[in-house]
């Protein structure tokens, strides 16, 4: 199957989703391009551009960003998202190649970001809601005080949230970790007297995409269900 079929597969996979939930706002479908070419990359961001879907590319590397950046751009419109843990030193090479960071997790990354780029800077906050000490992301009981520590940051605009659920074949527990993600969601909304569609839900993926939308994801990110499985060396998603 071409990549252009993949993706039309996962597209219909979304849509039967979003009616099953009885649901009938969009959601976007975010590549995730860990380990793939430029050419691979670029192709696939063609695909979406020709499906008429918004062109949304997950890096979870800045390296790998900044070596796909250039073939990914020869797309208009297309938009790089950093969805992998982000070090200090490397904050400077993640503002040049990305357009979105979704993986903000604590003061620390709010504040160096904010010293660094420019106005307007779009972020996620990452949530683990999972509780699994493999997994990224700021405690839920922290949310409240990073928020306030992004909107202090005149340089940081909250898009919403992140999480990568738990992994488990459980499907009640699974839909736990995204519900969470949700309600943190609407009480930040709430909180900053803002609309709950106003704040985006970056959460699921191949294997449980269904379970995330059932549960309001407004963003998918899907890797292998496209391109296939990754090679071994392939880091896991933390
Ligand atoms: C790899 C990855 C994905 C996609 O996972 P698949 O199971 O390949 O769909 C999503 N989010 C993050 C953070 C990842 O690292």
């Amino acid at each position: 199957m071409t990549l252009a079929e993949q993706i039309d597969r996962t597209r219909i996979r979304i849509d039967a989703a979003l009616t099953n939930s009885g649901r009938t706002d969009p959601v976007t479908l975010e590549l995730a391009v860990k380990m793939r070419t430029p050419e691979i990359c670029r192709e696939a961001a063609r695909c979406l551009s020709d499906l008429g879907l918004p062109v949304v590319l997950g890096h979870n590397r800045v390296q790998e960003a900044h070596a796909t950046a250039e073939a990914i751009r020869e797309v208009p419109g297309a938009s790089i998202h950093l969805i992998g843990p982000l070090q200090s030193n490397k904050v400077n090479q993640a503002l040049a190649f990305c357009d979105l960071i979704e993986t903000v997790d604590s003061r620390d990354l709010v504040e160096r970001l904010d010293r660094r780029c420019a106005r307007g800077l779009p972020v996620l906050v990452q949530v683990n809601t999972s509780g699994e000490a493999s997994k990224r992301g700021c405690r839920p009981e922290d949310v409240d005080s990073l928020i306030e520590c992004v909107e202090l940051a005149g340089n940081l605009r909250l898009e919403g949230f992140m999480t990568v659920g738990l992994h488990s074949d459980v499907e009640a527990e699974v839909r736990d970790s995204y519900a969470r993600l949700r309600e943190i969601r609407d009480r930040t909304a709430e909180q900053l007297v803002i609309s709950e569609s106003d704040l985006a839900l970056s959460m699921g993926m191949s294997a449980d995409l269904e379970w995330a939308i059932a549960e309001g994801a407004t963003t998918v990110r899907v890797g292998t269900a496209v391109f296939g499985p990754r090679p071994a060396s392939a880091p896991r998603h933390v």
